[in-house]
């Protein structure tokens, strides 16, 4: 495993940022932390990246722990933290150079700083100043000085918050292409990212984890709860759809359309057909509406 995380809490004060969390992340995934603001991401990840200790449970980094073997935790871990601190007065490879010092990667440390502008392409700005550069630039800074030592684990909470919709792309294309040899995992709060990016997602909310699924499997989450949208040539009384096994709630929307609320995870479009056959309800169209990971995420987040 490359992170472990058992039954971890931790308070701010009276305030519990997590609440008994665990999340184990193999090696080579790319996973996401999705959640509302407050719900205690930056928090797990501080804790994984040890600059912060929680106050119960157990958390591995590569099979280090990292309450009491930090400095191994620190060479498997790099880290983007949230707002990407830079110092704006440095050159981007002196910035680079810096923190390949404080790696102690010696010797190393020039070839390894112009791996790192090569592969997060800094090409074109490297001789800038931090603080002249782009914030997807910036981001790019950031990604490199957290892979400079050349660590297993990724950690990047909130990489592409702020940028625009051009950044936003490259910063996901480069995250997805260190994926690939890394593992990763990245906070976020927004949907998108994550069917973009990661290959699972883990959702909390309140500093409790309350899903965790692939990405694909998400929208499965709730086949229970399943909406079919139908369309007749005019108002019937959708009240009567009730009756149907497996219907559990009928909605209408405006005059011809409803919408059908499942509960057994059966097909019951069948049945819908022959009862409104046997009605003569003029069927125009029906089919399950998509539901989006965002959805889920809402009933996931804010219902629950
Ligand atoms: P997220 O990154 O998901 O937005 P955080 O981990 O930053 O969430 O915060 C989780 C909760 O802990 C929030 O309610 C936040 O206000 C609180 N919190 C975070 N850092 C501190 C701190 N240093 N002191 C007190 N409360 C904090
Ligand atoms: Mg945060």
């Amino acid at each position: 495993m490359s992170i472990f995380v058992a039954d971890v809490s931790k308070m701010y004060g009276i305030q519990k940022a997590l609440d008994r969390v665990n999340l184990s992340v193999a090696k080579g995934e790319v996973v996401a932390l999705l959640g509302p603001n407050g719900a205690g991401k930056s928090t797990m990840m501080k804790i994984i990246t040890c600059y912060l200790p929680q106050n119960e449970g157990e958390v591995k980094v590569c099979g280090y722990n990292v309450m009491t073997e930090s400095l191994k935790v620190r060479q498997m871990v790099g880290y983007l933290p949230e707002n990407n601190p830079l110092y704006p007065d440095m050159y981007v490879r002196e910035y680079l150079e810096f923190v390949a010092g404080i790696h102690k990667l010696g010797s190393k440390a020039k070839t390894r700083v112009k791996e790192m502008i090569h592969q997060t392409g800094l090409e074109p700005e490297h001789h800038k100043k931090i603080g002249a550069l782009s914030k997807g630039y910036r981001q790019r800074v950031g990604i490199a000085q957290a892979l400079i030592h050349d660590p297993e684990v990724l950690i990047l909470d909130e990489p592409t918050s702020g940028l625009d919709p051009n950044q936003l792309v490259e910063i996901r294309n480069l995250i997805r292409k260190v994926g690939e040899q890394k593992t990763v995992l990245l906070s976020t709060h927004i949907m998108q990212e994550v069917e973009a990016v990661c290959d699972r997602v883990v959702i909390i909310n309140k500093g409790k984890i309350v899903a965790d699924a692939p990405t694909h499997e998400l929208q499965l989450l709730n086949m229970a709860n399943r909406i079919i949208r139908m369309e007749f040539d005019k108002t019937y009384k959708w009240e009567n759809l009730k009756d149907i096994a497996g219907v559990a709630e009928v909605q209408a929307e405006g005059e011809k359309i409803v919408r059908i609320f499942v509960s057994s995870e059966e097909d019951v479009r069948g049945r819908i057909f022959r009862f409104c056959a046997q009605n003569n309800w003029i069927i125009l169209g029906m089919g399950y509406e998509d539901q989006s990971v965002e959805q889920v995420f809402r009933k996931l987040t804010f219902e629950s």
